[in-house]
Parts: C-alpha cells; structure tokens; sequence
C-alpha cells in the first residue's frame, strides 16, 4: 500500500461513497454478489483481522473471468485483489483526489485515517460534485449580467470594478484598458475600487507584468508593489481584450486591452484553484461582451457628435449643446451667442474646381474658425458650406469681434488657381426676457445671415430689431426663398445662354470687319479650351474658360476702327487707346452679374507673368487662371495669323517663340499645356509639330455653343409635390 498522501485541503466527505468491504478469503463470486447486492463498483479488502490489506473492483474480476475462465469462481479474492492501492487522508480536496487519480489512472481512491479505510471516492462521484460546483458558479457570474446596466463605458467600468470582485469575495479590485494595448501608455479607462495601488506601479510602464498575460489567473502571490500599498494576495487577474468599430482615421478597429485585477480574496479561493479559475474564465467572457458594447455605443455615439469631413462638431452635438446653453442662460441669466457662417459662391468652387476642392475648401474654413474661436465655444458643420459656432457668455458684439477676424483669416485662404474664399456670417444673442426655445435664436442669426448674403456677402452681420419684420412674417420662410432660387436657376441659365448668344454674334460682327482678325476670337476659344482640358480643369471651369475667350476682345468694340483696323505700326498714344479694351469690355459686361467670374478674366487677359502687362500690372498667380490661358492662346493665334505687319508663323516656330517668353510673359505651365496639346494633336493625326496646320487644329475642335437644351430644369419637386415641369409651366404663366 503506498503512503497516504498529505492532505492540507477542505473536506471531501460529500464525495465519499459506502465501505463494503470483504475479507481476503472470500471468493470471486462473493466478491461479485456483494457489489451487485450493495450496487458498487469496488470493495475493501481486509485481512481476518479487519486490516485493510487491499482493493477488489469489477474492473479486476472481469479481468480475471476473461483471463483465466478455466479456474472458475472460487478463486480467493486475496489472489486478484490489489494489494498495493493508492489512498488519500481525509480531508483530501476533489480537485486534489482528481489529480490522484488521474496522475495513478485509478478510478477509487480509499479515505484512510489511522491505518483504516473511512470511505471511498469514485471518479463518478467527484465528477459529479464538481458539475454541481460549476453549475452553482455559472449561475452566480451570470448574476453579474443583471448588475450590469449602464452601457455608458465609465459607468460601466465603475459597475464592472465593485460587482465583479463580489463573485471571489475580493476586497480590492481595478479595472485598466490601455489604448491599441500599449501598456507603456497611459491607461484609457480606469476604475477602482479601493485599488490600494491604482496611480502606483498600475499605471505605468512598471505595471506591464500585472496582467500582462493573455489567460485568466489566480495566485497565491501579489507582486511587491501591491503588497508595499497595502494589497493583500490571493488574486485573481482576468485579461480584458476590447474590439471596437473601426475608428475613422485609421480605418483599424478600436483596440482596448488591459485587465480587472482582484486581490484580498479568502484563502479558499486558492483551495478550489479549477473553480476559482472556471469563475474567472466565465467572468471574463461576460465582463468582454458588456465593455466590447459599451466602447462600441461610445465609439457610434461620438460618431454621431463629430462631423466627418471636418472633424468639428456635428448638427447633432450642436442641438444638443444649444438645449443645455438654453437651460444654463435661463438658470444663470446669462446670454450667449450663436454665429451661423456661411460660405460665399460655394456651388462656383465646386463647379470650377471640384468636389475634392470643394472638401478642401470646406475643412479649411473649419480649421480657420478652430484657430480663432475661444475654448468653450462650440463649432459644428450645420450643413453643406454652413457652420455654427456657440459662444456661452458672450454678448453679440463681442461675437461680431471675433467672426470679424474668422472673415478676415478666411479671404487669406487661396486655391492653386488663385481663387480665394469668403464668408458671411448672421448674428444673434439669446434674449434672457422672451425665455427663448433654442430654435428661435436660430432663426434670428439665420435671418441676420440672410441679410448678409442680401448686403453683398462677404460680411457680418448681427440681428437687430429691423429685421424683425422678417421674423414677424414667419410667413418668409428662408428655405422656400432657398428653393425658388433653385428654381430661378433654371430660368437664369437659360438667360445666360441667349445673352451669350446676343453677344458671340456682336463679337463675330465685330470681327468680321477686320480682314485680317477674322476668327480671331473663335480661334482662341478652341486653343483656350485645348490647354484647359489637357491642364486637366474640371469641366465647369473649362466651361467658365471658354465663355470668357468667346468675349475676351468685346471691349474692341469701343475702339475707333482707325486705330483697330490701321495696318501700320501704332503710336505711343494709339496704343494706350488700345491697351483700353478690357476695361470697356468691364463696363459693358458689369451689370451682368452671372458673368462676374469671367469680367474678371477678361480684365486681365493683358497681364504678363512678370507683371509688366495691362490693365492692373498683376504677376503670376494673382492673375487669373483663365486669364493666363487665354493670354498664350491669344497669342498663339496671333503669331499663326496674317497679319498687316506679319505673315502667319509655322505652328513649331509659334511654338519656340512661346517657350521663349515662357516665366517672363507668360505662366510656364500653361505654355507646357499648349505645347502638350499641340503635340497630342500631332500624334492623334500621325503627323510632326512641324507639319501640322493650324486648321488640322481647329479641326479637332468642338463648336463653341452648344444646342439649348429641350426642358427647362428647374430643381425638385417644392413641399406641394408639385413636380418641376408644373412648376415652370406656373413660373412662366406668370412671367
Ligand atoms: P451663397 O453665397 O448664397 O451661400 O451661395 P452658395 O453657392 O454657397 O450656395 P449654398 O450655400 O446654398 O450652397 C451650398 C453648396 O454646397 C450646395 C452643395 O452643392 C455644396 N455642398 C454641400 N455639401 C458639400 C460637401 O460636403 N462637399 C462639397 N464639396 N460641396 C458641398
Ligand atoms: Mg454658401
């Protein structure tokens, strides 16, 4: 028999089954009679004394029967029995009698206490203690999901630090995630619960042993930083792993890892090592699910409060923001302000540059505004190009102050073709004695907006009794203003386009007086439109591009033809008569306020790169894109025209003539277009530079205006569901 092993654990009397016993001299057969009559599987063995000399069991009879049929039943039971048996004191714990059993591959284990056998305990009855243990302990963690309620993540985590150390009658517990799992970074989220060491070695780098392994575990040790705070072993560590959504900026999931750390808990806990540590693993998979929740309803609601292009606040945040500004003025009586801001001719940066421009123009109106806007304000993206910005305790005045500087910073801002930015910006203070809703301080900085769009935008504008007649009639309703605008839009188009009309025959008469400028102006538009597609603009600025060309040279129609047509060479004065003609192309053109763009082209199709042209004397970018273009295309067509003083150059000698003046007269990159253009021309052709014509050209060129389109459109459907046809039929009926 081998030595009782030592017990130094709890009782496992439950788990111990009858003793029957039998004595060495007794047969087989008795042996199986009494197992069948008492329904056992193994019986003790003892001498004539009633010494237990050994173990009988079914296993060792059938092994005999099988074995050795031919001497039958009557075998002694001294002759098969084993006699050198493991056994256990009392007082021997399940886990422990487990490790026993399967460490001999026994499946009995005899209880001995002073040299005699007190009880069994059988696999089956450990096995079936140790289903009850875990039952009870799965049906307690799972107590702990009704504990846990808030999703909010730090209440959740507080929640989490004081019930979850409940379950192993843990004094202190803390609970730390660290950003992406870094733990040389300071935590994200902590919570303690009479942690006596949280801010200690927890929190930084020296902290990366505590929980720094993945699987759950207990011990019987805390490291010497706990203890020196006043921590008490066992523990209990279970490692926490957060998958988040996937956060904007890096497109990766949200990572939160780190570790709820349970120490002070009762010796037992280390008794029942499995159980404590089946609690800890089903624990753990509870506490992951509820924080995994919680971080991702953080991570969609603070979604749901951020602007995605700009990163500011979203429409959302600012309502909720102006319910609690609402509340705390009236509680405080104490004003604040809201600004709305919105951007000038946006749809015009969009149309000539873009969209992605058209983003960029819109994030950097925001970063403009986060630069010069004070700590508390709030700025949230309201919409399309419109921004608010809250300022808690701020007079209207004072708001006007600072959105003056934002309107300032924002004309600095410039785009590669030097197109700039500006605001207007509506005004309004919460009025402490009407006790306001937080819609109707909205309405009145929206009306003061609207006045500043109508005072020629680009302005500030702050809410004044005047414009409360605006108010009064609610009846004028800025969105509907908004829509008939649309609408107009459809009707003014078509204006533009019988303007544009009216004036390319003007223009075509004009020339058609000059021998030699016949087509001058056509010729232009088609090299104009060539260099802006291959400098790749977008096609609303090719557009914009190739309206200007059509009418760069209207102005010529205010110079005498004795100067316009002489064929010699110009004087001194004749020439600054000239030099005269995109100004009085701007005076005839200025009333056209749809043209403002390309007046503002035309006025400049003079100015030379380094400045030395006419009318203003503008350099490089501050010269109009468009205006740049057309200046190498205008002299293009010059060079490969007859002339009274010249002959028609080859397009290849136009062409070195060009790189010529090229950074002196004329922007570099345009004339690198021209001259890609022509060469793609060339190649489409199958012919050298050299032999291609001017009218291989114009060739590939498109007509200048294009057919009228056959239906007005004029927007969506209006709150009526009227449809836009309905709509224009209606307009012009009443036109
Ligand atoms: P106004 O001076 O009267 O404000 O003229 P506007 O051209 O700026 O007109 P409005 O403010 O009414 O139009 C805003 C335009 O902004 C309409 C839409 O095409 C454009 N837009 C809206 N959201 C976005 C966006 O996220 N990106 C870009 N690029 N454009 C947008
Ligand atoms: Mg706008």
């Amino acid at each position: 028999m081998s030595e009782p092993v030592s017990a130094v654990l709890p009782d496992a009397a439950n788990s111990r089954t009858g003793i029957i016993t039998i004595r060495h001299g007794d047969s087989i057969k008795e042996a199986a009679a009494k197992m069948l009559s008492h329904n056992v599987g193994c019986l003790i063995v003892n001498d004539d004394q009633g010494h237990f000399v050994g173990l009988v069991t079914e296993r060792d009879i059938a092994h005999h029967v099988a074995t050795s049929p031919d001497l039958g039943t009557d075998i002694l039971i001294g002759r098969i029995m084993t006699g050198d048996v493991v056994s256990c004191p009392t007082g021997t714990a399940n886990s422990e009698a487990r490790r026993i059993m399967m460490a001999h591959r026994v499946r009995h284990l005899p209880l001995v206490e002073n040299g005699k056998v007190v009880g069994i305990l059988s696999a089956r009855d450990i096995i079936s203690q140790q289903l009850l243990e875990d039952r009870a302990a799965a049906e307690e963690v799972a107590m702990l999901s009704k504990c846990l309620k808030s999703i909010d993540l730090n209440e959740a985590a507080e929640i989490v630090a004081a019930e979850a150390p409940k379950l192993f009658e843990a004094r202190n517990s803390v609970l730390c995630l660290y950003p992406a799992g870094d733990r040389t970074r300071e935590p994200e989220l902590i919570s303690s619960n009479r942690c006596p060491c949280v801010g200690g070695h927890l929190m930084g780098p020296q902290g990366v042993e505590c929980g720094s392994r993945s699987e759950d575990y207990c011990d019987a040790e805390i490291p010497i930083e706990c203890s020196k705070c006043g921590g008490k072993a066992p523990r209990v560590v279970l490692p926490l792993d957060i998958v988040g959504l996937p956060e904007a900026a890096s497109g990766k999931e949200k990572q939160l890892s780190g570790y709820l750390c349970m120490c002070g808990l009762p010796d037992s806990s280390l008794a029942n090592k499995e159980l404590t540590q089946y609690k800890a693993k089903l624990t753990r998979e509870i506490l992951v699910a509820h924080l995994t929740n919680a971080t991702r309803y953080q991570q969609a609601r603070l979604t749901s409060l951020t602007d995605a292009l700009t990163g500011v606040g979203s429409r959302k945040l600012l309502e909720e923001k102006l319910v609690e500004e609402c509340d705390r003025a009236r509680r405080y009586k104490r004003s604040f302000s809201v600004a709305l801001i919105d951007l000038d001719h946006f749809k015009m940066i969009n149309d000539a540059l873009g969209h992605v421009t058209g983003d960029e123009a819109i994030r950097k109106l925001a970063e403009c505004v986060k630069r010069e806007k004070r700590g508390p304000d709030v700025l949230a993206r309201y919409g399309g190009d419109e921004f608010v910005l809250l300022l808690p305790e701020t007079k209207a005045p004072d708001a006007a102050v600072l959105l003056e500087r934002v309107r300032a910073r924002v004309r600095e801002i410039r785009f590669d073709q030097g197109m700039g930015l500006s605001i207007s910006c509506g005004i309004a203070e919460y009025m402490l004695d009407a006790d306001e809703a937080p819609g109707d301080v909205m309405r009145r900085a929206d009306v003061a907006l609207y006045e500043a769009k109508n005072a020629g935008r680009n302005c500030v504008k702050l809410w004044c009794e005047e414009m409360a007649r605006l108010l009064n009639a609610s009846d004028i309703e800025i969105e509907r203003v908004k829509r008939l605008q649309r609408r107009i839009m459809g009707l003014s188009e078509k204006a533009e386009r019988v303007f544009m009309e009216s004036i390319w025959s003007l223009v075509q008469a004009l020339e058609a007086k000059d021998t030699y400028a016949r087509k001058h102006s056509e010729n232009v538009t088609a090299y104009s439109v060539g260099i802006a597609r291959t400098m790749e603009l977008g096609p609303k600025y090719v557009d914009l591009i190739r309206r200007s060309a059509m009418i760069h040279d209207i102005g010529k129609i205010g110079i005498p033809d004795a100067v316009l047509f002489k064929p010699d060479h110009l004087t001194g004065h004749e020439r600054r008569v000239i030099e005269q003609h995109p100004l009085i192309a701007v005076r005839i053109l200025e009333k056209m306020s749809f043209l403002e763009t390309e007046i503002a082209i035309v006025r400049h199709h003079h100015e030379k790169w380094n400045g030395q042209g006419y009318p203003d004397g503008l350099s490089r970018t501050a010269i109009p894109l468009g205006a740049r273009i057309i200046a190498v295309a205008d002299t293009f067509d010059a060079l490969t025209s007859n002339r009274s003083y010249h002959a028609s150059r080859p397009i290849d000698e136009t062409l070195a003539m060009l790189k010529d003046s090229s950074g002196y007269e004329f922007d570099p990159t345009v004339v690198i277009a021209m001259v890609a253009w022509i060469d793609s021309v060339a190649k489409c052709l199958c012919v050298t530079t050299k032999k291609l014509m001017v009218d291989d050209l114009l060739s590939t060129c498109e007509p200048l205006l294009e057919e009228p389109e056959p239906a007005l459109v004029l927007g969506d459907a209006d709150e009526h569901g009227q449809t836009p046809a309905l709509a224009d039929t209606a307009v012009r009926v009443c036109l």
